[in-house]
C-alpha cells in the first residue's frame, strides 16, 4: 500500500476523510504555532523591561543601547551632552539634563515607567582626575549618589553600573578575579569604588538590585558601522593610533618601553564594544530574574581574558589599515598598571556571559571600519 493509501486507511478509521484530515493537521499545526507564539510574546513581554540608559550618547553607553534594543527592551537617555553625542542615540528619546537634576531624572523614572537604570554617565579621564578631582567627586559621586536617591524615591530598584578595573590598581595577580583586593591608584579609580560601596549599603538598607561590572579596555565599533567611538579629547590608544593611519596625527607616542614584559610596553584586555553591551544586557536580565528573592548583588569583571601588549595593539593597527605606523617612544605615563587582564570565568558563572572577540586583529579592524568611514567621528563639535 502506498502513502496515499495508508493515509486514507487511517482517516478511515478515525472516521474522517483525507482531506478534512489534512485540515484538521494543519489547524493544530496552526494552533500549536499560535500558543507557542504566544508563548514567547508573554515570556517576551515578562523579560523586557523598561530601562533608564545614563550617558547613553557615549562610547559604550550608545553600543549597549543597539544591544538592549535588539533584545526587546525599551530605552530612555539621560545625557548632559557635554562628551556625549545626540547622533549616536539615534531615535531613542532622550532627556538632556545631569543626573544631580533630581526632578529631571524622577520625571523620566516615572514617565517612562522605568523598571531598571543602566549607569554610564561619568567623567572617564585618568590623568584628569588627577589634575582636577573635584570634577570627578562631584560628576561620579555626588551625581549617582543623586540618581540612587531618585531611585529610591520612585521605587525602581534594579541597576547595572559601569564600574572599572581601575578599582584594582595595581594587580598582585594577573589575570585578575573578582575577589582580587580593591585598590585605586587614582582619583577616577576611586569615585567608581565608592560607588559600588554605596550600592552595597543600598541593597542592604533599600532591597537596591545591582550589578558592578568593572569593564576592561573598551575597544572596537558596532558591527553595522552606524555608531563608534568618538573622544573628544581622544586619550586612548587604539582610536590615537588608527588617526596616525588616518594622517590626522604624526606618530603614536607609547608611554614606556621598559615593562618587564616581552616587549617592554604595556599589557592591557581590550574588550570588544559589542561584547561589552551583550554584558550589560545579560546582567540586567540577572537582575530581572530575583525579582522574587532576595535582592541580586553581582561584581563582574567584563574582559577578554586575553592581554595585548601596546606594540601589538600598533602591529594589529597597521595590519587592519595597511599603512605603517609611525613610534615614538617616552617615558613610562604615570599612573599607567603593568599588565591588566581579566580573569573571566566570573562572567561566565555569574551572568553565562563571554567575550566572542577574542582576536585583537578583529577589534581592531571593526574600530578601523568606523574611523575610516567618520574620520572626524560624529562631526558635531
Ligand atoms: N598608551 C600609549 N600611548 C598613548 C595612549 C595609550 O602608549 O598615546 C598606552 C597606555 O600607556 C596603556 C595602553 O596604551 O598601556 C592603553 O591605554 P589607554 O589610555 O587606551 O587605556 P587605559 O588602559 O589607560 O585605560
Amino acid at each position: 500500500m502506498g502513502d496515499e493509501g495508508v493515509k486514507r486507511r487511517r482517516s478511515r478509521i478515525a472516521g474522517i476523510s483525507p482531506a478534512s484530515a489534512c485540515r484538521r493537521t494543519d489547524c493544530q499545526l496552526k494552533r500549536r504555532w499560535l500558543t507557542w507564539r504566544l508563548f514567547g510574546l508573554a515570556y517576551e513581554r515578562i523579560l523586557a523591561m523598561n530601562i533608564l540608559v545614563t550617558g547613553g550618547a557615549g562610547y559604550v553607553g550608545s553600543h549597549a543601547i543597539k544591544r538592549l534594543v535588539g533584545a526587546g527592551h525599551k530605552v530612555v537617555v539621560i545625557d548632559n551632552l557635554v562628551y556625549g553625542h545626540r547622533a549616536a542615540v539615534g531615535d531613542t528619546p532622550l532627556g538632556v539634563g545631569d543626573l544631580s537634576d533630581r526632578p529631571l531624572v524622577e520625571k523620566l523614572l516615572a514617565e517612562h515607567a522605568i523598571e531598571a537604570v543602566m549607569h554610564f554617565a561619568a567623567y572617564a579621564y585618568v590623568g584628569e582626575s588627577v589634575t582636577d578631582p573635584a570634577k570627578y567627586y562631584q560628576n561620579n559621586i555626588v551625581g549617582t549618589l543623586s540618581l540612587l536617591d531618585a531611585m529610591v524615591a520612585t521605587g525602581v530598584k534594579k541597576l547595572v553600573f559601569s564600574s572599572t578595573c581601575a578599582t584594582y590598581g595595581e594587580p598582585t595577580t594577573v589575570p585578575i578575579p573578582e575577589d582580587h583586593p580593591q585598590s585605586p591608584i587614582n582619583p577616577y579609580g576611586f569615585t567608581k569604588l565608592v560607588i559600588e560601596h554605596a550600592m552595597a549599603d543600598y541593597r542592604r538598607a533599600y532591597g537596591l538590585s545591582y550589578a558592578a561590572l568593572r569593564y576592561f579596555n573598551a575597544s572596537g565599533a558596532a558591527a553595522d558601522g552606524t555608531i563608534g567611538e568618538d573622544h573628544k579629547p581622544e586619550t586612548h590608544l587604539i582610536p590615537l593610533v588608527l588617526d596616525v593611519a588616518l594622517g590626522k596625527r604624526e606618530h603614536i607616542t607609547v608611554f614606556g618601553d621598559d615593562y618587564p614584559t616581552a616587549d617592554g610596553t604595556c599589557i592591557r584586555d581590550y574588550i570588544h564594544v559589542d561584547d561589552l553591551g551583550d554584558a550589560h544586557v545579560a546582567a540586567i536580565e540577572k537582575l530581572g530574574a530575583g525579582d522574587d528573592g532576595e535582592p541580586v548583588e553581582l561584581r563582574v569583571n567584563v574582559g577578554t581574558g586575553n592581554g595585548a601588549s601596546v606594540r601589538e595593539v600598533i602591529a594589529a593597527c597597521e595590519k587592519a589599515t595597511g599603512k605603517p605606523i609611525a613610534v615614538v617612544d617616552v617615558r613610562r605615563r604615570e599612573g599607567d598598571p603593568l599588565e591588566l587582564v581579566a580573569d573571566p570565568y566570573g562572567a561566565e558563572r555569574l551572568l553565562g556571559w563571554r567575550a566572542k572577540h577574542t582576536d585583537i586583529n578583529e577589534t581592531v579592524a571593526s574600530a578601523w571600519r568606523w574611523h575610516e568611514s567618520h574620520p572626524d567621528g560624529y562631526a558635531d563639535r
